[in-house]
């Protein structure tokens, strides 16, 4: 074996080795789940979230992510106080939804509101898939179907990130009930000619992946994002066969034509900021150039330099 060889063999196990004697803290890391090298916070938030020696890219937190495609302190949030009624009283739904508000920030598993992606406005959601996996219950569904209908209103392209388990299991029916509402929602703004991309991250399973995540006119997905509605393990169960390698993983699905283009984080403000421009031409010239009812302080100021 040749020395660069035994090298890369072990690389792992050097690198985890000058993370301990570096002294890496369990608390202030996180374990790579594909690499089982340790990374440190500062190095995740700073990297896109994007494990230094693998490339395995880890949830992305709501407002990293709006900081990563919005341009600097131009994204404005809607409905932040919004909170579950716990509407069938679930035994310790409540006692979880405080501790996660407390330890997350947000009221619920979604963060949306108006922004600039490379000066181009757009109505954007972002699901947060370390609040209870990003579940759907009544604030999600109700904070999507509210930012579609702004979208419409204000003539705005609208951006949702998904990243979720499905519906919330402590809301019962009335998890169900937001996938009618939500696809109900989009269907309208659809129907009303608004843009909608959709941008599905890992995961993107159950009642979402089943309502609103696919109905986007573009359908963009995160590499190798497991992007389902019944998971591998249960179909397998239920058909008693294997599954293909690489079965509901992004580029599998972009390969069966359900997803359009798989981005990495890194190009995607950029890719986001041409569609929107693509479309806000198309729209001003069928309008006859007279504006696509865009407010004053949302319009850009007509550069295209990107802060990333
Ligand atoms: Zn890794």
């Amino acid at each position: 074996m040749k020395l660069k060889e035994l090298f890369v063999e072990n690389r792992r196990k050097y690198l985890n080795l000058v993370r301990l004697r570096t002294g890496v803290k369990k608390e202030n890391a996180k374990t790579c789940p594909v690499c089982q090298g340790e990374c440190k916070l500062s190095v995740l938030e700073k990297n896109r979230y994007m494990c230094p020696d693998c490339g395995h890219l880890f949830p992305m937190p709501p407002r990293d992510r709006i900081r990563l495609i919005c341009d600097a302190n131009a994204f404005r949030e809607i409905g932040k106080d919004l909170v579950s009624k716990d509407p069938l009283n679930f035994p310790e739904y409540a006692a979880k939804l405080s501790s996660l508000q407390a330890k997350t920030g947000s009221r619920d598993a979604m963060v949306t509101g108006v922004g600039l992606i490379r000066h181009m406005p757009a109505a954007i959601g972002v699901m947060d898939a370390g609040f209870m996996m990003g579940s759907m219950g009544t604030v999600v569904g109700e904070k999507i179907s509210a930012l579609t209908e702004l979208a419409g209103k204000r003539g705005l392209p609208l951006i949702l990130f998904t990243a979720s388990g499905g519906a919330r299991m402590q809301e019962g029916l009335f998890s169900l009930m937001q996938m009618a509402k939500t696809a109900a929602a989009v269907e309208r703004f659809r129907q009303s000619g608004g843009l909608f991309i959709s941008i599905l991250t890992d995961p993107t399973c159950g009642g979402v992946s089943a309502s609103f995540a696919f109905l986007g006119d573009i359908v963009l997905a995160e590499p190798e994002a497991l992007i389902c509605f019944a998971g591998p393990r249960v179909i397998e169960q239920t058909i008693g066969r294997k599954l293909p390698a690489g079965f509901q993983r992004a580029e599998f699905l972009q390969d069966h034509g359900m997803v359009d283009a798989i981005v990495s984080r890194r190009d995607q403000k950029a890719l986001l900021g041409d569609l929107l421009r693509l479309h806000r031409q198309k729209g001003e010239k069928n309008l006859g150039g007279k504006g696509s009812g865009l407010r004053k302080s949302d319009k850009g100021k007509g550069t295209d330099k990107a802060s990333h």
